[in-house]
């Protein structure tokens, strides 16, 4: 066994179980381990490295930055994260921009503006947000709250008060949920960790109305769908709403630490100096490779991803082994007969980097991954469904 896995199992705490490889380097949809071997990245580091690995764009765009300031702190002025906001109000159609490290910290700042927003429009008693069940919003105590799966709850007791569940794809549920004590509903539009499970246009429409109705906000969290990952900038675009917040982090630094809550315009002028803060967000190497990540995701890029999702749909629907195919864009769940982790493992065994979701199979490949390379890694993963136990 390397001296990478025997380390990291004695210093390292143990919140993950790790597959048994050391990734060494990469290009694009390429990574190698530490014997040399070759992977076809079909994850992306949990839909992080959007433009693949060592893309060349990125890497310029951040060791520039690097020999100009790497950290200066929020109580001066920056260039990338005021040029970064200004592309981001650009393609969503928010107003302002708060930055951060992280999903779940973008979550926490979400729902500090929710709160502040109620406070302010319906008094101290309005405060509660309304999540869906199966939903994964982020790992602080907060955010573990807003999460709606009892499995990730149980043993960090009591969590954040002020959160309620209900099922997702159910409009009455939502509306009964909604009284006087609840100041916003918060969703993703494709359920990630959940299973890779898009919701129904009619639903995301009837969450809008609802809060419309009830005159309390809707956030959506594009943790995990944003920045081209479903074939439209943000996911809540294929479904033609505008939501009042949107949180977002992962792809849209496309490898460094890099969270951003998106206000719109209920919010836009929601925080006051010392309302809220961190000390790294909008970090300027962080910004600045976010620029040149959210710079190419223009419609040629998004209609290459709506293109290379549908290639993939087509080939594992109906595959051998495969029971259904889930998803939008490059975001794709794959039920399949044998247990995904055992795919995952032979998979991995001849090349292929896949995730999980569940019990089902997960790809999140980079943004950009070559047509090609693609297939053939599809081909990979519909042999390693279609095997018998
Ligand atoms: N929200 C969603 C939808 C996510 O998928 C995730 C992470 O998987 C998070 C929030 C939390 O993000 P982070 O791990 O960056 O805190």
């Amino acid at each position: 066994m390397s001296q990478i896995f025997d380390n990291d199992k004695e210093y390292i705490a143990s919140t993950y179980n790790r597959f048994p490889i050391a990734i060494t380097h990469g290009k694009g949809s390429f990574v190698y381990d530490e014997n040399g071997k070759e992977y076809i990245d079909l994850t992306s580091g949990i839909g992080v490295t959007s433009f693949g690995i060592a893309d060349s764009e990125w890497v310029n765009a951040v060791t520039a930055q690097f020999g100009r300031v790497q950290h200066m702190s929020n109580l001066y002025y920056t260039e990338p994260c005021v040029k970064l906001a200004q592309m981001l109000t650009k393609k969503s159609g928010m107003k302002k921009v708060f930055f951060s490290n992280s999903g779940a910290e973008a979550n926490e700042c979400a729902i500090k503006a929710a709160r502040k927003y109620a406070f302010e429009h319906k008094g101290a008693d309005c405060f509660n947000i309304v999540t869906l069940f199966n939903s994964f919003h982020g790992r602080t105590i907060t955010t573990l709250a807003a999460t709606g799966q009892d499995v990730f709850h149980s043993q960090f007791l009591p969590l954040t008060e002020g959160f309620k569940h209900v099922p997702a794809n159910d409009a009455d549920a939502l509306k009964a949920a909604v009284d006087g004590t609840v100041a916003a509903i918060m969703l993703e539009c494709v359920q990630g960790e959940g299973g890779v499970i898009a919701l129904d246009e009619s639903y995301i429409k009837a969450a809008r109305q609802i809060a419309d109705e009830n005159g309390i906000l809707l956030i959506i969290d594009e943790v995990q769908t944003g920045n081209g990952r479903t074939g439209e900038m943000y996911a809540y675009q294929n479904y033609k709403i505008t939501p009042d917040i949107v949180s977002t982090a992962k792809g849209l630094g496309g490898g460094l630490p890099l969270g951003a809550t998106l206000l719109g315009e209920k919010v836009q002028d929601i925080f006051s100096p010392g309302d809220h803060g961190s000390t790294f967000g909008g970090n300027p190497v962080a910004c600045a490779g976010a620029c040149s990540i959210v710079s190419r995701i223009d419609e040629n890029l998004l209609s290459d991803v709506k293109r290379k999702s549908k290639l993939v749909f087509d080939a594992l629907q109906g595959a051998k082994g495969v029971k259904s195919v889930s998803g939008l864009g490059l975001m794709i769940g794959v039920e399949t007969v044998r247990p995904a982790k055992e795919v995952l493992l032979d998979c991995m065994q001849n090349g292929v980097l896949c995730l999980t979701a569940k019990t089902k199979l997960r790809l999140l490949p980079a943004l950009n991954i070559p047509e090609d390379v693609l297939m053939k890694a599809v081909e990979v993963i519909k042999q390693a469904c279609s095997k018998e136990n």
